[in-house]
């Protein structure tokens, strides 16, 4: 996509966003804070709601067995999101890298329901058709997603929703991350004020995603006689010295080609300007004629 087809979405004074309500959907702990963290906690500051969904248990990351990996991820997604202003999360626990396995219908089905609980009006998620893409959860989870924001709109659609007094309700705007290098983008999201926010998501990932990889390398560098000052005194000093200078380089190198500290880029879609109809009262004013 041209540069020049590409909107700078940047900070926006008061709560624009009051009363809208958020969901990021992701399949693991680091997703979020990788590809959204910085526009999640920016939109959350605007003024809206937002809660995060996570679809697998993240059993195959982390230092341990499978079982200590369910928890470990599960406790720092917790913290992961607090750092974010997620006012709460959901976690589905499908197996990790199992996901083009399971019911997309189930999926969905859960996913709409979430969509018509919360009232969700945006939502971040995976390109569902995003190239490069070797993960099945992350393109699993992105269909599943774009096919749920359409159907929680569909009064036909799971019935029995409204009998419980779940009213439909369309999911308008998406965001869709650039998951994989060589995704397109039609926006890029000014995070410069909320990179703090988006470093302490990243420090809590530590089961996976390098949240613990300053301490590491302080160590590994203290055994070999040397220290980088930089790094701080503490392990948590170290933590984040280390995500700011060499985790988040693609999202410095992004901002600056648009002018900007950091920024993170997405194809973004606006669903309340209806694709393809002309304005049918314009079009009644310009060619209506009395009736005779
Ligand atoms: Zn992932």
């Amino acid at each position: 996509m041209a540069e020049e087809q590409v909107v700078i979405e940047r900070d926006l004074p008061g709560k624009p966003h009051q009363g809208k309500v958020l969901a990021a959907v992701h399949a693991h702990l680091d997703d979020i804070p990788y590809y959204c963290g910085g526009t999640f906690a920016k939109l959350i500051r605007e003024g809206y709601t937002g809660y995060i969904i996570r679809t697998t248990n993240d059993e195959k990351c982390g230092g341990g067995t499978p079982a200590e990996n369910i928890r470990s991820n599960e406790k720092e997604h917790l913290r992961m999101a607090r750092t974010l202003g997620a006012s709460e999360v959901f976690d589905f626990y499908y197996r990790n890298h199992r996901m083009n396995n399971i019911s997309s219908q189930e999926l969905r089905a859960r996913l709409v329901f979430l969509f018509r609980l919360l009232r969700v009006d945006t939502v971040l998620t995976f390109n569902p058709w995003g190239h490069g893409e070797e993960n099945p959860d992350h393109w699993a989870t992105g269909r599943a997603v774009e096919e749920a924001c359409w159907m929680s709109g569909m009064s036909n659609d799971y019935p029995e929703h409204t009998e419980a007094g779940l009213a439909p309700h369309a999911v308008q705007e998406r965001y869709y991350f650039v998951g994989r290098r060589g995704q397109p983008f039609n926006r890029v999201v000014d995070i410069s004020s909320t990179l703090e926010q988006k470093i302490d998501s990243l420090a809590e990932c530590k089961s996976q995603g390098g949240g613990n990889e300053g301490a590491r390398f302080k160590a590994s560098l203290a055994a070999e006689g040397k220290r980088l000052p930089i790094l701080g005194e503490d392990e948590e000093t170290a933590n984040r010295a280390y995500i700011r200078l060499f985790l988040l380089e693609e999202y410095r190198s992004l901002g600056q080609n648009f002018g900007l500290a950091w920024a993170e880029p997405f194809t973004y879609l606006d669903h309340r300007i209806p694709d393809g109809h002309p304005d049918r009262s314009r079009y009644i004013q310009e060619h209506a004629v009395p009736l005779r």
